[in-house]
């Protein structure tokens, strides 16, 4: 079977169709949500279209009340699953092509979408298409699942597998080749203390805890006529560590403003952490134990190693930590967001362990913990052995394996990887200003999802 041959006989047919796709702009909308479109109308217009595409070329679908649906091909009792999803993060600024245009300029596809994850949609679509056209005989179902709020919390999936059997095989196009099987474990908790500063009055830096926090706010009430000097060494501060930073006073009350770099959660070495400088900043100044465990022991901490959390892995590196909100005020006290990573070969009790050593260490009160075990499906697995051949025969490559400190769409499918559309080299541009897909690596994965989908179902 030449799927490149077959793939190229469609071509025209799956460019137009991801144009339309794309110029759905199916951002999260809860405004206009109603039973039957709970994340809204644009969202919804665009699981319909589809859906819509399936009725055109007649395959099975269902709709479980707009929180997804599939689109079924095949017969027997086991099923594999492609898990895609139909929303978009919100286009951002500062593109020079229209977001939601779906302009083809110098053979790629311009639009919010084309990597994330539509074109990846449309392609594993035509890849079961294909398999249909040609009518070749399968052993097994194979249903293209469709989530619609993969960039927010997910709820489609829980609600379509509440309703509806879980695929035995199955991967997600919603990453990069050749795959990525192994995926960190994540849990998120609070260190918390409730004491009461002298002189500090507030503390506010960050807004979720998968994120490097980029601004860190301190006010501070101020007892000496020292203010000049304290402005002096506030500027030296920031410009020894290369950072940017504002402060003001008001009456005898100081403002630190300190600007760092944000950055996913799973990279926090790659963002510059504005809480944890700012503390660095202020614990030189002003007695707070506190203020000196952040700015002593957590900054640039990234592996948790002062913490007490180090732990490592081949399959996946590091365990990483990331701090992405810290509050303070005179009422709650101290409030410190976590966000920590852990390797795919270790167990969530045995991090857990560490982390309640850690916050009993520093004098903490923990609370709110919750936790995504590792997803990870050894190189030897069935699954894994039929991608890596499948995509080395399409491409000539090998296929080495990836892992990953985010979560993909694979962990909701249990077991399955991530599968493409991203080709190594090209431009990742993942919720970024002028995503576009490469007409050619769009063919390509079609051909990969087409021969992938027959070798798991035959
Ligand atoms: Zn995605």
């Amino acid at each position: 079977m030449n799927w490149a041959n077959e793939v190229a006989k469609r071509k025209e047919f799956i460019i137009n169709d991801l144009v339309k796709f794309i110029q759905i702009p199916s951002v999260l909308n809860e405004d206009t949500s109603t039973e039957k479109q709970p994340f809204g109308k644009d969202i919804d217009d665009s699981l319909n279209f589809m859906l819509n595409l399936a009725e055109r070329d007649g395959f099975t679908t269902r709709n479980i009340d707009g929180y997804a649906a599939h689109i079924e091909y095949g017969e027997g009792s086991d099923l594999v699953g492609v898990l895609c999803h139909v929303d978009v993060v919100p286009e951002g600024d500062d593109w020079t092509v229209s977001a939601f245009g779906g302009d083809i300029i110098d053979g790629k596809i311009y639009g919010r979408g084309t990597q994330d994850d539509k074109g990846p949609t449309i392609a594993a679509y035509y890849a079961m298409q294909i398999i249909k056209d040609l009518n070749l005989k399968l052993s097994k179902r194979v249903r293209i699942i469709l989530g619609t709020d993969e960039e927010s919390q997910w709820r489609c999936v829980d609600k379509y597998f509440e309703v509806e059997e879980k695929p035995s095989i199955g991967f997600a196009p919603d990453a990069e080749f050749p795959m990525i099987n192994a995926e960190k474990g994540i849990t998120d908790f609070y260190f918390l203390k409730e004491q009461k500063e002298a002189q500090i009055i507030s503390f506010e830096s960050g807004n979720r805890l998968n994120m490097v926090p980029d601004t860190a706010v301190a006010q501070i009430e101020c007892e000496s006529d020292s203010i000049e000097e304290m402005a002096d060494d506030f500027a030296n501060y920031l410009e020894e560590n290369g950072l940017e930073g504002y402060f003001s006073v008001n009456e005898n009350i100081l403002s630190f403003n300190l600007k760092g770099i944000s950055a996913h959660g799973s990279m926090p070495d790659v963002g510059v952490n504005a809480a944890l400088y700012l503390c660095a900043f202020l614990s030189k100044h002003y007695k707070s134990d506190i203020m000196e465990f952040l700015g002593d022991i957590c900054l640039n901490d990234y592996t948790g190693k002062k913490l007490g959390l180090e732990m490592s892995d081949s399959e996946s590196g590091d365990l990483t930590v990331n701090i992405g909100r810290v509050t303070y005020n005179s009422k709650n006290g101290w409030n410190i967001g976590f966000n920590v990573r852990y390797p795919v070969t270790k167990k969530y009790e045995e991090v857990k362990k560490r982390i309640e050593k850690a916050a009993d260490t520093n004098g903490f009160r923990l609370s709110g913990e919750n936790n995504s075990n590792p997803h990870f499906l050894p190189s030897d697995s069935e699954l894994v052995t039929i991608l890596s051949k499948v995509y080395e025969e399409q491409t000539g490559e090998k296929a080495t394996l990836l892992s990953t400190g985010g979560g993909t769409y694979a962990r909701a499918l249990g077991n399955a990887v991530a599968y493409g559309a991203l080709f190594p080299g090209d431009e990742e541009l993942y919720h970024q200003k002028d995503e576009y897909i490469k007409i050619d690596s769009l063919l390509k994965a079609t051909a990969i999802y087409a021969q992938s989908i027959y070798e798991l179902a035959k």
